[in-house]
């Protein structure tokens, strides 16, 4: 007897008597055989095909994922759910599942056989913006990021504003192009963000207290562009890489340092592999090198917990130098949330989902941000640090929306030094 596939006639009785009781034909159909062998398998196979999508397709199902999977935290997702999904004919370029994706990284630091969703959401998402499936918000980021240079549709000339009430000197490259040490990007979110711009003025004030050579482009800045990068807009972050390089090379300067762990990474991680090197710190690094020359006038008496950026911490491995910065303040008592450092949940900002949150909406219980900030009070914690310019924004909302106005408070590490250096 050969070993070939045997597939049972289905059975579509009109009516069928079942231990003395008469059916009708609709339930009959209940009885019926599952053909699961004509799953369509093409939309898989494409994504297997695609540079970058192959590991999807390595998944064996262990389950590992699952567990840490922030998206199938508050919902029903996860690496091996998505393949699991084209096994069985859902079409990935097509499928809502697609834009869920933060790239938070936490499956591919537990999954053995390395399925790599930062390599395959990108992947599957550049041809989905190619034949036009994008969700309507995030083709409006991607119109304002290519027309204006920032993901805010904000006019360039606005970049600056955020100095007006810094109360210290901020030197721009364009009016005084001598050399300087660091080369300062503010990114789009603590340039035109209110909030933002309160910790871009912080920020000033610290580097200007600890005598840092700095400099910022103005007007001239654009986005580094990482986040549209993973959501799929790969054209549009090269043009980005282009216009910042010939930028760059205008000015001489020592390194760059960024407020943005987006923009850190694609400057530590992609810029290389277009044939463009440079040093570069997020601003905490900056910072916590200078810890020793940190000098304090004001006690901040309050426990303080820390969300780690997935962009700073899993993506780049750094953990220390934001929590060096915290516990340097005098009368600060540090906590740690539950998952934190490498197993960090996501505040659900990366890899485009910041601009798509009524689009998650749809497929989440909660935010991601919400479950965090829970997560943040549970610690008995007054204040949440962060040192990502998506966050703020994200958790304030969060801790109005579960209730917890008056019990935890947002601010930046620039924000607490800058208060306790004062
Ligand atoms: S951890 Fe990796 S191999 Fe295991 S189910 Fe998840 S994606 Fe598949
Ligand atoms: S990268 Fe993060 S959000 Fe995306 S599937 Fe993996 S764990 Fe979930």
């Amino acid at each position: 007897m050969g070993l070939e596939k045997q597939h049972p006639d289905p059975i579509e009785k009109e009516g069928a008597v079942v231990e003395g009781y008469a059916l009708a034909g609709e339930w009959n159909r209940m009885f019926e055989q599952r053909v699961i062998w004509d799953y369509d398998f093409t939309p898989l196979e494409k994504i297997g095909e695609l540079p970058g999508g192959e590991s999807l397709n390595w998944c064996y199902g262990c389950g590992k994922c699952i567990p840490v999977c922030p998206v199938d935290i508050v919902g029903d997702y996860g690496p091996r759910k998505i393949h699991r999904k084209g096994q069985m004919g859902v079409d990935l370029f097509k499928d809502p599942d697609l834009w869920l994706c933060t790239t938070c990284g936490n499956c591919l630091r537990v999954c053995p056989k390395e399925v790599d969703m930062i390599q395959i959401m990108p992947a599957v998402r550049e041809v989905a913006v190619g034949e036009g499936n994008v969700p309507a918000e995030l083709q409006s980021v991607f119109e304002k990021t290519a027309r204006y240079g920032n993901a805010l549709g904000e006019n360039p000339r606005k970049r600056v504003e955020w100095m007006k009430d810094a109360a210290t000197p901020v030197r721009i490259l364009k009016d005084d192009p001598s050399p300087v040490d660091v080369l300062f990007l503010i990114e789009d979110y603590w340039a035109f963000h209110p909030r933002g711009r309160d910790a871009a003025r912080a920020n000033a004030r610290v580097l200007n207290r600890l005598g840092v050579d700095w400099a910022i482009l103005g007007a001239e800045e654009k986005t580094i562009g990482d986040s549209q990068r993973l959501a799929g807009e790969k054209g549009l972050f090269e043009m980005l890489v282009e216009d910042n390089v010939a930028l760059f090379s205008k000015y001489e300067f020592g390194r760059i340092v960024t407020s943005d762990p987006h923009a850190f990474n694609a400057l530590r991680n992609e810029y290389p592999k277009l044939g463009h090197s440079y040093e570069v710190l997020h601003y905490t690094q900056l910072l916590g090198q200078l810890v020793p020359k940190l000098t304090f006038s004001k006690r901040i008496d309050a426990k303080v917990t820390f969300h780690d950026p997935c962009y700073l911490g899993r993506h780049n491995g750094e953990y220390d130098a934001p929590r060096a910065l915290i516990e340097a303040i005098p009368g600060v008592e540090f906590m740690e949330m539950q998952r934190c450092r490498a197993n960090g949940y996501c505040c659900g900002g990366g890899g485009g989902a910041m601009w798509l949150d009524s689009f998650t909406a749809d497929f989440t219980s909660e935010r991601l941000s919400e479950r965090r900030v829970r997560e943040a009070v549970e610690t008995g914690a007054d204040i949440l640090a962060i040192c990502c310019p998506y966050e703020v924004s994200r958790f304030e909302d969060a801790v109005k929306s579960t209730g917890n106005d008056g019990k935890l408070i947002v601010r930046d590490i620039a924000e607490l030094l800058d208060e306790a250096m004062s």
